[in-house]
């Protein structure tokens, strides 16, 4: 049979096979190469909008999934939460939690903002993070998220590694977490250095202790703080010089130790990780690092993923939070904060509808977007001042692949391609699949290599999403992550199913994040992030444009931190009560 192809308008007798990508929406075109709905075209396209829809519908069975519908979205609440990243879903699961009526509003069709996830063709594609620790954790050592989950009782099924494949200019190790894992690699590259790496391992035990002396639950954006931060005082006295020494830069502490090249360079690769700063002086405080300290180098450590990947984190919280009358909605971009009489009252909805909060508006929203869905007679040159001197991190190259894992047996989830130790030269490589066999189709693995906040958005900017100018640059510029992965897996490209390339541009549309960058690049001793209150009464901001900052953690603990802000002291109390720390 001839069948005649809407978009190009080629005729093909090969005739045309349902998109199961775009939901059975559309036909794909076999004649044309050049045609939008050729398969050709489709492996190498961007993300697609309609897989949105997909994993959507996924998560929406049953009843506790987010709103997506149009229906009834103007509504009165107490607090409304702009964005359903990590950082805003945990404000509104401790907010309900606390038997506060809140609603999320987030403006793609998929929640979870960073850590969201799309299916299609049965591949399940992570955007953002996959290492974990420290969620299995109890009390003051657990991980903020840990805390927020079991404050609303929805804990996660967790799974547990311990080894990481790290491919360095010094040769290709696999490494693991725990007490002196690290000192086989070191007897393999820098046998000489063994003794500063215990040296270094005995200096940041006090300050990892210190690390967890107050548990950044605990806190709260008023004067009450004082209340329970009392609870910890014991061991922060205890504490007192470590923690001092804490907010200073890692590399002052390393400085003094660490003389040996290698361990130098894997100590900054570290530091990058895990805030994406180099351990350059005064880059990178030394709080996280020494929490990582705590977490991977104890006797018996291990990583941990949630069976089902981040979205597995992002369902939890919405359980939590629709489970105690609050509202999730998706596909609902906020054009404005409503002020009256100066104070934020509610948002405004693309389309018309309004969502007015009696108690607060909280932005999950980085700090430049939030300050374009104020009016602009609302910003203060001082606001605009603040905004203008906090230096940006650059943005990401992403490359997703479904590919046929035959004869791969044993792979590892985490990869690290380290192709020069100068420069940022760094690929990210996670292959969650090998974890949870669920997150890909059997026989099959899914994949997510990126470069780490190193892409600059000015090689972007000027750009159109779409254009042949935009794909050539896309190609090119992705090339450093197919080599990545080349190392790992010599014929990923043959293997290939489907293949995804997000750029900066995708990552501005799809997270709505200013320039798509990581977030704020405040470096230790030269300022902290914003606090989350505003200049403006009635609006308070979290997620990783607020203190502690960024990773999952951090926007975790900036979300409770607002909850906790918002309800009296004593409830407070109680909740601190209740995860123990
Ligand atoms: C590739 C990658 C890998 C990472 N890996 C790790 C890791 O392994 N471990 C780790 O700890 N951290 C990791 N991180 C960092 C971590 O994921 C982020 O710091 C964190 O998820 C950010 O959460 P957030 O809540 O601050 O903001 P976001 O996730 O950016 O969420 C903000 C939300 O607000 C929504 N929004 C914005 N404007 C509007 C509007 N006008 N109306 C409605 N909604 C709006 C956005 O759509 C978005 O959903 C990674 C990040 C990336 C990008």
């Amino acid at each position: 049979m001839l069948v005649h192809c809407g978009m190009c308008s080629s005729s093909s007798v090969a005739g045309f096979v349902k998109c199961t990508r775009l939901c059975g929406a559309l036909e794909l075109c076999f004649k044309n190469k050049n045609c939008r709905n050729s398969p050709q075209r489709r492996k190498s396209s961007a993300y697609c909008k309609a897989s949105a829809r997909t994993l959507d519908e996924a998560a929406t069975t049953g009843a506790l999934g987010p709103e997506s519908q149009q229906r009834s979205r103007s509504h009165k609440t107490e607090v409304v939460i702009i964005g359903s990243g990590l950082g805003g879903l945990c404000c509104a699961a401790m907010l309900a939690k606390y038997g506060v009526k809140v609603t999320v509003c987030e403006s793609h069709s998929i929640p979870g903002g960073a850590a969201h996830a799309w299916v299609q063709d049965g591949y399940h594609f992570e955007s953002g993070p996959s290492l974990y620790s420290g969620m299995a954790a109890r009390g003051r050592a657990a991980n903020p998220i840990a805390h927020v989950l079991q404050a609303i009782d929805e804990p996660l099924d967790l799974l547990t590694y311990n080894k990481w494949n790290v491919l360095l200019p010094e040769g290709d190790f696999m490494t693991k977490v725990g007490g002196s894992e690290f000192e086989d690699v070191l007897q393999q590259v820098s046998p000489s250095a063994i003794p500063e790496w215990r040296e270094l391992q005995r200096v940041m035990k006090p300050l990892a202790a210190a690390a967890t002396a107050l548990p950044p639950a605990a806190l709260r954006a008023d004067p009450a703080v004082a209340v329970t931060i009392a609870r910890y005082l014991p061991q922060l006295l205890q504490g007192g010089g470590d923690i001092r020494r804490l907010v200073g830069p890692f590399s002052d502490i390393v400085d003094g130790v660490v003389k040996d090249k290698f361990v130098r360079n894997w100590l900054d690769l570290l530091s990058f990780l895990l805030s994406g700063k180099r351990l350059r002086p005064n880059s990178k405080k030394s709080t996280s690092v020494a929490f990582m300290f705590n977490e991977w180098y104890q006797p018996n450590a291990c990583l941990e993923f949630p069976r089902g990947g981040s979205q597995a984190i992002v369902q939890a919280l919405i359980r939590g939070i629709k489970k105690r009358g609050g509202r999730v909605m998706l596909s609902a971009h906020v054009d404005q904060i409503i002020l009256e009489g100066g104070r934020a009252k509610g948002v405004s909805l693309r389309g018309g509808s309004r969502v007015l909060a009696s108690k607060a508006v909280v932005s999950n929203a980085s700090l430049w977007d939030t300050q374009s869905l104020l009016p602009a007679s609302a910003v203060t040159p001082q606001m605009l001042q603040n905004a203008a001197e906090i230096p940006l991190n650059r943005s990401f190259m992403h490359l997703h692949l479904g590919f046929d894992a035959r004869g791969l047996e044993g792979l590892e989830m985490h990869h690290i391609v380290v192709n020069s130790w100068e420069g940022g030269n760094v690929v990210l490589i996670s292959i969650p699949s090998v974890m949870d066999a669920d997150l890909a189709p059997a026989g099959k693995h899914t994949l997510h290599a990126y470069l780490p906040a190193t892409e600059p958005f000015a090689l972007w900017s000027g750009l159109e999403r779409g254009s042949p100018e935009y794909e050539a640059q896309k190609q090119e510029r992705s090339q450093v992550l197919w080599k990545a992965v080349e190392r790992i897996i010599p014929d990923i490209r043959q293997r290939t199913e489907i293949e995804m390339v997000g750029t900066p541009l995708t990552h501005r549309h799809f997270l709505r994040r200013h320039n798509g960058t990581y977030g704020p690049a405040i470096k230790a001793g030269q300022g902290t992030f914003p606090g989350p209150t505003t200049p403006i009464p009635g609006l308070l901001c979290c997620g990783d444009s607020t203190f502690p900052g960024i990773g999952v953690p951090a926007v975790a603990a900036s979300g409770a931190i607002v909850a906790n802000t918002l309800v009296p002291v004593w409830d407070h109390w109680k909740l601190l009560d209740r995860i123990g720390t």
